[in-house]
């Protein structure tokens, strides 16, 4: 009889201490979940608040996020404004120091990361929820590497008894992503200028690395759904530049596109811009084989 206590005990502080040696990690998105989680490996615990088929701009901030978040030793962030309508909120509301912007355990995965479509005046007139700039960075596979050097360098103020692990594991994740992207270049290149026309202007870094031509978007201004306007707009710019693709994403609907599509002929793609927005897309790295894949046969 006591035996089996003092089994019960030792099972006990055993588990206990298994579970406190891992850094507990809460993220805004699924791309920032998959790449803690390739940095941190078995040291980390990660959670990501958004789903990858959600749209990262307007997520409900329920209660169990902020329980979670409560309990973070860090947070990791996408910044600019893509989660100021949510974020800021659940981050005060948790009442976690370690986790506030300036603690050790807040990381901001754009710093470092060179921004496109930055404007020089800020205004959220008319609705705009790009105002410092485009902050759908993470799909171009080389500002990955800045995010996960930025997500290494928290990882190490938390825990630097594990430098040398998390430092070997970035460099793993470089190499990979250079070859990868070796692999999608090749793919793209016959496809250098080709126009498309995207629903939401979030494929910037994507175009910039592939060199695909974005002729236009369905949304007049990120965040503004598409207007009729808008949409005779599109209709002529396709017609006039023989386009054949629209891509869009799994959060948008489809009325508006399958109304150009019956005008024109286009064909809407829908992309994954997040780790698990489609099931075959489980890390960082298969985002880009599914997207790129799908373009490829969208385009054929
Ligand atoms: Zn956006």
């Amino acid at each position: 009889m006591k035996l089996k206590i003092v089994f019960i005990l030792l099972t006990c502080i055993g588990t206990t201490a298994v579970g406190a040696t891992k850094i507990n990690v809460v993220t805004t998105t699924a791309d920032l979940k998959s790449i803690t989680e390739l940095i941190g490996g078995d040291k980390v615990d990660v959670s990501s608040i958004a789903t990858g088929y959600q749209n990262p701009h307007f997520v409900d901030p329920k209660p169990s996020y902020i329980i979670k978040l409560s309990r973070a030793d860090m947070f990791v962030t996408v910044g600019l404004d893509l989660e100021t309508g949510w974020s800021p909120q659940l981050l005060s509301s948790s009442r976690n120091l370690k986790i506030q912007k300036g603690s050790n355990g807040y990381v901001d995965a754009s710093v470092g990361v060179v921004l496109m479509q930055v404007p020089s005046v800020i205004n959220r007139g008319e609705g705009d929820i790009h105002i410092f700039g485009n902050p759908h960075y993470w799909l171009d596979p080389i500002n990955g590497k800045q995010i996960a050097k930025n997500i290494c360098e928290g990882l190490e103020k938390i825990s630097p008894e594990n430098k040398a692990f998390f430092e070997a594991n970035l460099n793993a994740f470089n190499t990979k992503i250079d070859f990868k992207l070796k692999e999608w270049e090749m793919k793209m290149a016959p496809y250098k200028g080709v126009k498309i026309i995207a629903y939401h202007n979030e494929w910037c870094y994507f175009e910039q690395r592939f060199g695909l031509e974005i002729a236009d978007f369905l949304e007049p201004k990120p965040g503004i759904p598409p207007t009729p306007t808008q949409i005779v707009k599109i209709i002529s710019e396709i017609k006039n530049n023989a386009i054949k693709v629209i891509i869009s994403s799994p959060y948008f609907t489809t009325s508006s596109s399958d109304v150009v599509s019956k005008q024109t002929g286009a064909k809407t793609i829908v992309l994954g811009t997040s780790v698990g927005a489609f099931d075959s897309i489980k890390d960082y790295f298969d985002l880009f084989d599914y997207d790129i894949d799908k373009l490829i046969q969208g385009f054929n």
